[in-house]
């Protein structure tokens, strides 16, 4: 079995006003520039890299972050191939689906690959499954579960840092090296039990089964008002399976909710809320199949939120009586 360890840097809009933003913005917001990897044989010798540029079509002016952080020019994304030529070149490359195992560091790769790959309305069944070797090295190295960053492990490890982060070939060597120190073949065993499945991608990349957008929204309280996100209607039969939904909070702006159709079986639905035009919000909701380990892990979030909600009413409840102790 070899290891194709896979690193990618995108482009993301100069603007959320910019024309191409308003255009492309609903279906690609991380639009891939850089394909970088590097091929393990089962002995986790290198035997082979992979690099290309794809010039971008939806955002085609890069974005000084971008800039900044990679080591590409406006001028190597103009000259870079178009996205469905290396994605053709790079499976050519990778070889046979069953005689690798796709790993990547981080979560982030592998669903923006994919959100890349439905825009082009090209195959994404080869993604599955993958592998974040972050998962594996903080089991295996006994660290707390918080990501880590790629230049930390390395200097973790000691190893030499004579490239520079952020080009994609770059980081997929350094990947690499961290891989051959790690008992990749456990890892990847384990895995199913050091993940939590609620994360985007983790079980498997998919298009959803449906998307909900809604923009120039006045503020956020007034999201969770409108029926596009209140309400859910079974994607399969068209029952109107809940309303008033109540959101459970995955992080920051992101939501979740568990539904169930008595035919169709259990749907998880994410509510992400960002930034739109001025002062407005921008929502999007998707849904997608659910099995019982989502269903089970959407179950202790909610209960861990429910807690959290109940603590923070005591706290305000305990202010509120100790204000009224005090004698006026
Ligand atoms: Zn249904």
């Amino acid at each position: 079995m070899n290891y194709i360890v896979l690193d990618l840097e995108w482009n993301q809009p100069l603007s959320k006003e910019a024309p191409s933003y308003q255009k492309y913005g609903n279906y690609l917001t991380s639009e891939i520039i850089q394909f970088g990897a590097i091929k393990l044989d089962g002995s986790k010798k290198i035997i082979d890299s992979f690099r290309s540029v794809v010039a971008p079509k939806c955002y085609r002016k890069l974005h000084h972050h971008v800039k900044r952080l990679t080591s590409l020019t406006q001028r190597d994304v103009d000259a870079g191939l178009p996205f469905p030529v290396v994605v053709k070149r790079f499976r050519k490359w990778c070889g046979p689906e069953e005689s690798y195992a796709l790993l990547t560091w981080g979560y982030d790769d592998i669903p923006a690959l994919g959100s890349n790959l439905v825009f082009y309305q090209q195959d994404i069944s080869w993604l599955n499954p993958w592998y974040n070797l972050q998962v594996i090295f903080n089991d295996q190295e006994g660290q707390d579960a918080n990501q880590k960053g790629l230049s930390s492990v390395i200097e973790y490890y000691h190893l030499q840092q004579n490239s520079q982060f952020h080009d994609a070939l770059n980081d997929a060597r350094y990947t690499a090296m961290i891989a051959a120190r790690l008992d990749v073949e456990k890892g990847i065993q384990k895995y199913p039990s050091l993940v939590n499945p609620l994360i985007l991608g983790v079980k498997g990349v998919a298009p959803p089964l449906e998307t909900v957008r809604a923009q120039e929204i006045p503020n956020k309280k007034a999201i969770f008002m409108m029926p596009e996100f209140s309400e859910f209607h079974c994607p399969v039969c068209g029952g109107k399976i809940s309303q008033n939904i109540q959101w459970v909070r995955q992080n920051g702006d992101k939501h979740l909710h568990l539904a169930s159709c008595p035919q169709d079986g259990a749907f998880l639905l994410r509510l992400r809320i960002l930034k739109g035009s001025g002062e407005t919000f921008m929502a999007m909701r998707t849904a997608e199949k659910a099995d019982e380990e989502i269903a089970a892990a959407y179950r202790v979030r909610e209960a861990k939120e429910l807690e959290r909600a109940e603590l923070l009413k005591l706290k305000k409840n305990a202010k509120t009586e100790e204000k009224q102790e005090i004698p006026s």
